[in-house]
């Protein structure tokens, strides 16, 4: 893994005023008086380590993020204040400026609205690790312009998936699912290159299986990739493992395990029990395990006891587990095994494309940053 600018390789930060990039894009509600508050603080306690450090060299620090999806102009719905409202309390020296999406040129990487949002800073600090694969101002612009590094969470996300992806120790195991197996083609492509087995499930697992010629009914199925199914399968024979059992919603309503060809009617939900054991033992045998995506449906109780027995398998698991994905950690969660798995990604879209492509351009434009620092 390529090194990126950390804290300790910024100049000294006493009496500098430092951007810190974060991601405060955390869950609002709104109460019956309309008034807009917090839900979940997670995100914005997380973002103390950082803050703190540089506090306690003295810097001035001022924070940014994005909030929800207000289309490039300001918009009361998506305002920072129930968020400055927290944060304010954790952070009470730190200001917090208003959500970067409010102007277009956040996401258009403008560079009119870089100079205005870096305006008055000496120093930058990428700690939004969920936003690094993004092209916006924020995220790759003021490493262009000003001394910069990442803060401790994108330092740890780096440091733990990049070692999936570099000296993961062996057996590595690798857990895939969620629906679409468009999206996670390019990670399979890349992980199964590195793992010693890769377990798929998930409504992504019928491809697979239809590609192996196993008839998969009227289950979610992709055409259009069951060639490059076939074709991952044929190149890493034996590493894949497809599932050997499933619960299947029939065309007369019921559930039922099928083993083998799922009937016309019948569409694949979840994995069945045999392959629930099947995963376990790999899991138990592994020292390093990843795991992204639901294997079923599992918001629907008919079909969640595939994910959750994968949730338990990882949690009871000697070696070193990490999982990454909404869906995945929303699981874990809701089953009360989040606290028993080594690392959970919070990066989302970026976990998974630095897992693909070995990089970000949030933490290449970290190291140009670097790059230029020696340079001078
Ligand atoms: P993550 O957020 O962990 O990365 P994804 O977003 O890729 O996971 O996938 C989660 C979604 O996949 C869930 O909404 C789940 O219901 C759906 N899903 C999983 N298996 C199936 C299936 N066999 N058929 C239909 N949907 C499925
Ligand atoms: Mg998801």
């Amino acid at each position: 893994m390529l090194r990126i600018p950390l804290l300790e390789d910024l100049p000294p930060v006493a009496g500098k005023r430092v951007l810190v990039r974060v991601d405060f894009n955390v869950p609002i509600e709104t109460s019956s008086d309309g008034t807009r508050v917090v839900s979940d603080d997670f995100r914005i306690r997380a973002a103390l380590p950082t803050i703190n450090w540089l506090l306690e060299r003295g810097a001035e620090v001022s924070v940014c993020t994005h909030l929800g999806r207000p289309g490039g102009k300001p918009d009361p719905k998506f305002d920072v204040s129930p968020i400055r409202e927290v944060f304010s309390t954790l952070a009470p020296k730190v200001s917090i400026l208003e959500n970067l999406r409010f102007n277009p040129g956040e996401e258009a990487n403008d560079p009119a609205f870089l100079e205005e949002l870096i305006a008055g800073f000496d120093m930058y600090v990428n700690d939004a690790f969920g936003v690094c694969h993004r092209n916006h101002a924020s995220v790759v612009g003021p490493p262009t312009r000003l001394p910069s590094a990442a803060g401790r969470l994108v330092e740890k996300e780096v440091e733990v998936l990049g070692h999936l992806i570099t000296e993961p120790k062996s057996p590595f195991v690798v857990i895939l699912g969620g629906a679409k197996v468009a999206d996670k083609l390019g990670l399979i492509r890349s992980l199964v290159a590195h793992a010693d087995k890769v377990l798929l499930g998930g409504g992504m697992a019928c491809t697979f299986m239809a590609a192996a010629g196993i008839g998969v009914g009227a289950s979610l199925k992709d055409i259009a990739h069951e060639d490059d199914c076939r074709r991952i399968l044929s190149e890493y024979p034996g590493k894949i493992v497809l599932p050997v059992d499933s619960a299947v919603l029939l065309g007369n309503g019921s559930v039922e395990v099928v083993k083998g060809p799922i009937p016309m009617t019948g569409k694949i939900l979840d994995i069945g029990p045999e392959t629930c054991e099947v995963f376990d033992q790999a899991i138990q045998d592994a020292e390093t395990i990843f795991w992204n995506g639901p294997m079923g449906m599992f918001e629907d109780d008919r079909f969640s006891s595939g994910t959750y027995s994968v949730a338990r398998s990882l949690a009871q698991c000697e070696g070193f587990t990490v999982v990454g994905g909404g869906d995945s950690v929303a699981a874990l969660d809701s089953a009360g095994l989040s606290g028993n798995i080594g690392f959970l990604s919070t990066g989302g879209g970026a976990a998974l494309q630095l897992l693909e492509t070995g990089d970000l351009p949030g933490l290449v434009a970290l190291r140009q940053s670097m790059m230029r620092s020696l340079e001078v």
